[in-house]
């Protein structure tokens, strides 16, 4: 498997090392690409999309050339993980003109949600397809606001979506490779299979 984590900004190593873990539990070794120049999505069979800061992500992504390369990767069905300022980033409304948003993930994101609240925070959270809860970090995070027909909501942290999943792409308002436990990037690369991590 051929996986890409987007390098401008965020966790790439921890996603590199979330994404390799999953892979080898299902006998298919993951080679990861660190990316932060266009030509190299195409080549990819999924794609990270690491936490940062959405308005410098979503600009540095659109300079460099690689934002239409995610846009096509998600029209060829092929998978993506979407984290924290990666889903504002794949969101279809951002609600800040700052962020150009890639219409990816059919919801509208309020992004520092939570952030407002508490900077950050970690709970026990049950996701759609896991068997037991999944320690969520949560830090300055987006909640997700609206939620189109087409997308199938995975979690919510007080009755508001924190992890879904839109056609090929699961997006989370959390960090998931801040952890030992692959079980997200499975769900998010390996969706026809049992988990198995
Ligand atoms: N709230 C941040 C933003 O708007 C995202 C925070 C994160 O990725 N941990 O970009």
């Amino acid at each position: 498997m051929h996986a890409g984590v987007i390098a401008v900004q965020g966790d790439v190593a921890e996603h590199a090392a979330a994404v390799r873990n999953a892979a080898a539990a299902h006998d298919a070794p993951a080679e990861v690409v660190a990316v932060r120049d266009a030509g190299l999505v195409p080549d990819c069979d999924v794609l990270l999309v690491p936490g940062g800061e959405s308005t410098t992500i979503s600009r540095l992504i659109r300079r460099e050339g690689i934002a239409g390369e995610i846009r096509e990767h998600v029209a060829r069905g092929k998978p993506v993980l979407a984290t924290c300022a990666g889903l504002i980033v794949c969101s279809r409304d951002a609600n800040d003109d700052r962020v150009e948003t890639l219409g990816v993930v059919d919801v509208a994101v309020d992004r520092n949600a939570f952030g407002r609240q508490k900077d950050s925070f970690e709970t026990e959270l049950p996701v759609a397809g896991l068997d037991d809860p999944f320690h969520a970090v949560f830090i300055r995070a987006p909640a997700i606001d609206e939620v189109g027909p087409e997308v199938e909501t995975l979690a919510s942290v007080d009755g508001r979506p924190v992890a879904v999943r839109d056609g090929p792409v699961v997006a989370t308002a959390f960090h998931p490779e801040l952890t030992a436990d692959p079980r997200i990037h499975d769900l998010a690369f390996f969706p026809e299979n049992e988990v198995v991590a």
